[in-house]
């Protein structure tokens, strides 16, 4: 082929500037090619050999490709990767086409729209995000199962939490939307403008839905947010979005709410460090047979409930599954053979499922009889099942297609031939055609005394008779030569080519009408797809239900006592994660109480000593309750919450490019402000960034206003040991600590969690069995002992600075080496002595002395 100006080239170049920035991938034979710079990325990115078109060109154009029918996995991979992919595909047949065959982009594949495939645990979710006025309309698509939900919030603080929680793939983002915060909130994920010159009002009358459970003010933006993703998906899949289920609204309270930094800090979905799952909470939880069930899982744990009547329903089915074993047992082996219905169903619908697909679909639904039968005794688990198990689906399926399909339909072979008795004519045609060619070949050795006589079949000129050039002269005339080779002779009789006839018609006919089958069965799929996805929501749910009763069991986990009271009680609460990981050592268990005794509880105790591991675990304890779950306690009693806050001091947030303590200080503004009476708030070492007394200062002073104004439950998890002092002035505040044993110099951890505060810090000893050198940590203690000697003890100055006004004579002044003589001056003046102009006067010496 001719160089960079070749037609194919001109087809390739225009096709990529209709792409934009997708990759291009360019059908060609059995491959999909990748040209110029996709090539390099895409060679790059899945490891690929990257070789060139007109390699000895000086400019030959960097070419790599992927075979056509393993492109799916290769194409998630650059979907995940959050790359878009459009698919040019051959529009002619390549048989009939004059010239270059006709290409055209029939799908552009986005990160948004499928980058999870069938049987993943992960959603998929596209966003949408549009404003008009003071709302914000929120729209998710998961477009591989027809997930549709919306909701309409009122700042841009919400919009950031609920793309947290939902993690989406790729975002479209409406007029307005485009602000820092939300791109910080999408993590650098796929991003689509939709330009101001859509016409926003028309794209509400365009919605096909009606727009329920969603404020006045909101309608329109949200109808638009919906809108926006269906069209992405119409313009970009090109298929139908029959699959596309009328969506569903919640409103911003109406669950457990948690913003990103809390779900990072509690690990649920991914790790602080690391990738993958390991050390999530979700890792742990997902025991869920079906991807459809941990889907649900997964949404529970994002979005716990907040209404006590649900949780308990919940419980109540958990607890049915954990009172009977042989029952569990039972129906977790029968969903175990269960498949991602919901998804394969979306594939149907988009024309997309392949025969072994639709297989998986009939062994599932074959399954559903015996899971409804199990079920049927526990009224609320047989509630979640619908009445209507697609038992004519399953018929169908099982009528006609073979026990074991393929993967592809290409090579037929998929369709019981007894299901049709056209097909059964054809099979038997083609396979009877086939004994007649042997048939054949052993009268033509007799007739002609040619024992090594072959009749082959090869793609140039079909079946031929093969005979070696010894018997070449046994031939007859009537025998059309077609081909002397090295030894032998090849010759055709029109008997021959009448059997070939036979043979390919019926394999042709036969594979024409296994396809039309085919897609006749997929498309009936289709038409049931809203029953078979209210089948598949059941079963998501039973399978949900039965993961938290096997955790329950297999880690011991209790139910908790829940209601609407602002109390939290536990009794040898565990992390369950941090459980779950220990080897050596045993997990101690630890009580904790958040009520009348005291709701904010200031947490001591040194280093290492299990401070984090507590608060985390009580946060883990109330999220997993409120999902539905069980929890790991002896007992429990929660009280519902609607937020969860959890923030960890100096902890770094350089890839959003704010300072440590600014981000500290950031974080703990948005808990004053959007905590409750009913929410939950764990600072740990909070006030670690900057200068001893600024931290202790800013500390001492959130601690107060979450006790005296916010009113809500909390731990407070502190170094500064100078904070116990507070529960003398704030009633509710109650001191405990994280106990450790010492034995001469060594500390030993107890991880039992005590009343009152600690007694010291413990930091030299830590150190020491950290592996600091013996000369530094006897140094060290050394230093300690003189700034002790030069430091009054703790409890009395710090009431001082920040107590209530103290009623005897003020306290020394507090660790300050240096005289200071402001303060000198400060204490110099009697303001019982002045007059109104000498105070005047004053101030303004003490001012020039700061100068
Ligand atoms: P702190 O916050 O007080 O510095 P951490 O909570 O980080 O301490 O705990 C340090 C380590 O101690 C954890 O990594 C964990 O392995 C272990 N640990 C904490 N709590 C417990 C416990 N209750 N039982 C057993 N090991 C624990
Ligand atoms: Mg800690």
């Amino acid at each position: 082929m001719a160089a960079l100006d070749s037609p194919m080239f001109r087809q390739f170049r225009e096709l990529k500037e209709q792409a934009g920035d997708a990759l291009l991938f360019f059908r060609m034979g059995d491959f999909y090619e990748l040209f110029g710079d996709d090539a390099v990325w895409t060679a790059e990115a899945l490891e690929l050999t990257l070789t060139a078109r007109n390699k000895d060109d000086p400019d030959a154009v960097p070419m790599c490709g992927v075979p056509h029918h393993a492109a799916e996995g290769y194409l998630r991979r650059l979907l995940e990767m959050g790359r878009k992919v459009a698919i040019a595909d051959q529009v002619e047949d390549p048989r009939l086409a004059k010239g270059l065959v006709k290409r055209a982009i029939v799908r552009v594949h986005t990160p948004g729209l499928g980058a999870e495939g069938v049987d993943s645990h992960d959603p998929s979710w596209l966003v949408a995000l549009v404003r008009e006025g003071t709302s914000w309309g929120l729209a998710l698509l998961d477009a591989t199962t027809g997930d549709l939900r919306m909701t309409e919030l009122r700042d841009v603080a919400a919009v950031v939490t609920e793309l947290a929680r939902a993690e989406p793939r790729e975002a479209l983002l409406g007029p307005g939307t485009d602000l820092p915060e939300v791109r910080s909130a999408l993590r650098g994920v796929c991003t689509t403008r939709v330009e101001p010159c859509d016409d926003a009002s028309r794209a509400a009358l365009e919605c096909r839905w009606p727009i329920e459970g969603v404020g006045r003010e909101g309608r329109d933006a949200v109808a638009v947010a919906v809108t926006y993703a269906e069209r992405h998906l119409r313009a970009n899949d090109g298929g139908p979005l029959a699959h596309v289920r009328a969506p569903r609204s919640w409103v911003a309270g109406g669950a457990l709410a948690m913003d990103e930094a809390t779900r990072r800090n509690l690990e649920l979905f991914r790790p602080l460090r690391g990738t993958g799952r390991k050390g999530t909470l979700v890792h742990l939880v997902d025991v869920a047979r079906t991807a459809m069930g941990g889907r649900m899982l997964r949404d529970w744990i994002g979005a716990p409930l907040v209404d006590v009547a649900g949780i308990r329903r919940r419980h109540d089915a958990v607890e049915a599954l954990t009172r009977d074993g042989v029952f569990r047992r039972t129906l977790v082996e029968a969903l175990a053979c269960v498949s991602d219905i919901e998804r394969i169903v979306g594939k149907a619908v988009q024309g997309t499922a392949n025969p072994r697909e639709l297989g998986a679909l009939r062994d599932s639904l074959g399954r559903v009889p015996a899971i409804a039968a199990s079920v049927q005794e526990s009224a609320v688990l047989a509630s979640r099942l619908p009445e209507d198990v697609c038992a004519d689906v399953y018929a169908l399926l099982a009528a006609w297609l073979v026990d074991e399909p393929p993967v592809t339909q290409g090579d037929g072979g998929l369709i019981r031939p007894e299901a049709d008795a056209e097909l059964a004519r054809l099979v038997t045609l083609a396979r009877d055609a086939k004994g007649a060619i042997a048939a054949m070949e052993a009268e033509l050795r007799a007739a002609h005394d040619i024992p090594s006589l072959k009749i082959r079949h090869n793609g140039v000129f079909g079946y031929y008779i093969e005979v070696t050039r010894a018997n070449a002269s046994r031939a007859p005339s009537t025998w059309i030569r077609k081909q002397t080779i090295a030894n032998g002779e090849r010759y055709m009789t029109s008997e021959l080519k009448e059997l070939e006839a036979d043979v390919l018609g019926a394999d042709e006919k036969r594979l024409a009408l296994e396809a039309q089958t085919f897609v006749s069965l997929r498309g009936q799929v289709a038409d049931a797809v809203a029953r078979l996805q209210a089948l598949a929501q059941g079963l998501a749910e039973l399978d949900a239900l039965a993961a938290f009763a096997e955790l329950a069991v297999r880690h011991r986990w209790v139910r908790p006592v829940m209601d609407d009271g602002v109390a939290l009680q536990i009794v040898a609460g565990r992390h369950p994660v941090v459980e779950a990981t220990l080897v050596e050592e045993r997990f101690v268990p630890n009580d904790l109480q958040l009520d009348a005794s005291g709701r904010l509880v200031i947490l001591t105790g040194p280093n290492m000593a299990g401070k984090s591991t507590l608060m985390r675990q009580v946060a883990l304890l109330v999220l997993l309750a409120q999902a539905g779950s069980f929890v790991p306690a002896t007992s429990a009693r929660v009280g519902v919450c609607d937020r969860i806050f959890v923030r960890v001091g100096a902890s770094d947030d350089l890839a959003h490019g704010r300072s440590t303590f600014m981000v500290e200080m950031a974080e703990t503004a948005n808990i004053l402000t959007g905590a409750t009476a009913r929410s939950l708030v764990l600072l740990d070492e909070i006030g670690r960034g900057t200068s001893t007394y600024d931290g202790l200062a800013i500390a001492w002073a959130v601690a107060e206003d979450l006790h005296d104004r916010v009113a809500c439950r909390g731990v407070f998890a502190t170094h500064y040991h100078e904070l116990a002092a507070l529960a003398e002035s704030c009633a509710h505040v109650k001191n405990l600590h994280v106990a450790v044993a010492e034995h001469g110099d060594e500390v030993v951890f107890l991880r039992t969690v005590r009343e009152g505060a600690a007694s010291g810090s413990y930091g030299i000893q830590c150190a020491r069995i950290a592996g600091m050198p013996d000369s530094v940590v006897t140094r060290s203690k050394a230093l300690l002992r003189q700034l002790e000697r030069r430091r009054p003890r703790p409890e009395t100055n710090q009431l001082a600075l920040f107590g209530p006004a103290p009623t005897t004579t003020p306290p020394p002044p507090v660790a300050a080496p240096l005289v200071d003589p402001v303060r000198e001056a400060l204490g110099a003046v009697d303001p019982d002595a002045l007059t109104p102009r000498e105070a005047h006067a004053a101030l303004y010496r003490l001012r020039e002395l700061l100068r």
